[in-house]
């Protein structure tokens, strides 16, 4: 097939934005990434990738270099507050392994395999303009850059796609979460384990990260934009799960301060279309999600090679977005529905509704087995 995509913009250096660099790099494109902060960074948290995102890596040649750098899981499991476990779901049934790597580690595989002059760094997006069948992007600088074709990666508050759809502003979720790392290893910790537990309207969650790193998150029912407690964000979740399975208040107790990081949740609505002609939406700009399965940045990394494979398939960059979009909406949409679906389980509050939780997810166990692993079994 003739190729008239040839330059391609991608606005915004996140997973998404560089794992698609690096895939339409590969396949021959040219392509460059702007991104508006002026070094390439990630938050300093880790991340789960399952199977659908590690054959992700594989595509992309860099599996190999992920294992070295991240830390295989083979177990999921759910636990009450106490640690009495609820549910253990295998996610080690396929031919690929599941990484706890950091945030960062990840996005240096993706980044150092791509020249660096193809990134360009502390340019801020402003706004695209149609130039015959031509994109031209305009960033706060004054740069102006002329392209075939422009893919918003720009995340949860996409510039991209303010001014492509003018839609709503993500929906906040009621939910804020707190993600820590530290070297601490609580005892009997086994390395291949996810371990969360769910309380009263909290939950708290922890994995190991490649290097021997210890990676927790915590999450609760909170109002939008809530300050930190006068007590410092430490102390504040030192207070809320004091009571909890031991590892946890130990976990937060060996953490700096100044590595705790604190986000509110939000999502949006799946709605179509994502683009229009030779523009379109990839990662958190189109299908903002819950982390609730650990699914947003694999996501970003599925939409990386489906773009790819059908920017090479069609002759221009308006059919090759449509098929794009048209291969990733019912996935996306079922997954933003049941991360969302998956929050209402942390939301509990009374302890006699926790209690029934608890007991239908010991008794769900063999339904959640099977929904961990129709998502997993994807392969872009
Ligand atoms: C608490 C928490 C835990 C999570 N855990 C997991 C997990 O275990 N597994 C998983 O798969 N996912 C997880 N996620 C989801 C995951 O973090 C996101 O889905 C993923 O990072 C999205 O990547 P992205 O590249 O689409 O967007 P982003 O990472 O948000 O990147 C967007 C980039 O665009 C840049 N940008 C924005 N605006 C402009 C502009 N105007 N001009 C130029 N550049 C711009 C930004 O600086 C940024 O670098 C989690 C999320 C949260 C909040």
């Amino acid at each position: 097939m003739i190729q008239t995509a040839q330059k391609i913009i991608i606005i915004g250096g996140g997973i998404g934005g560089a794992a698609t660099a690096l895939a339409l790099h590969q396949a021959g494109f040219d392509v460059t990434v702007y991104e508006r902060t002026s070094e390439l960074r990630e938050v300093g948290a880790g991340i789960a990738l399952w199977a659908n995102a590690t054959h992700v890596l594989q595509n992309l040649g860099l599996l190999e270099e992920a294992i070295r750098v991240g830390n295989p899981i083979t177990n999921y499991q759910f636990n009450s507050q106490a640690g009495k476990e609820l549910v253990n779901v295998n996610v080690n049934r396929f031919d690929l392994p599941v990484l706890g790597i950091h945030r960062a580690d990840l996005h240096a595989l993706l980044w150092g395999n791509v020249a660096r002059e193809k990134f360009v760094l502390g340019q801020i997006f402003e706004r695209f303009h149609q130039v015959g069948d031509k994109i031209q992007a305009d960033f706060a600088s004054g740069l102006k850059i002329e392209g075939d074709a422009l893919i918003g990666a720009d995340g949860l508050k996409s510039r991209v796609r303010a001014l492509l759809l003018g839609d709503n502003p993500p929906i906040y979720r009621n939910f804020t979460t707190w993600r820590g790392l530290t070297d601490y290893i609580p005892n009997g910790y086994r390395s291949d384990y996810i371990r969360e537990f769910f309380g009263l309207g909290k939950a708290f969650g922890f994995m190991m990260l490649g290097k021997n790193r210890m990676y927790w998150y915590a999450a609760a029912k909170a109002p939008e934009a809530q300050p930190d407690s006068a007590l410092g964000r430490k102390r504040e979740l030192e207070q809320m799960y004091q009571d909890w399975f031991p590892a946890i208040p130990e976990l937060i107790a060996a953490t700096d301060e100044a590595n705790i990081l604190k986000t509110d949740l939000y999502d949006r609505i799946p709605t179509r279309p994502w683009g229009k002609q030779n523009i379109t939406l990839l990662g958190d700009a189109a299908h903002p999600m819950l982390p609730t399965l650990g699914q947003g940045a694999c996501m970003a990394l599925e939409d990386a090679i489906v773009i790819t494979k059908c920017l090479q398939a069609q002759s221009d960059p308006t059919s090759a977005f449509e098929k794009y979009e048209s291969q990733r909406f019912a996935r996306t949409k079922s997954i933003v529905e049941q991360s969302l679906r998956s929050s209402k389980m942390g939301e509990l509050e009374n302890p006699y509704a926790v209690a029934l939780r608890n007991t239908f997810m010991k008794l769900m166990g063999a339904a959640i087995n099977n929904s961990f692993h129709s998502i997993h079994a994807y392969r872009a």
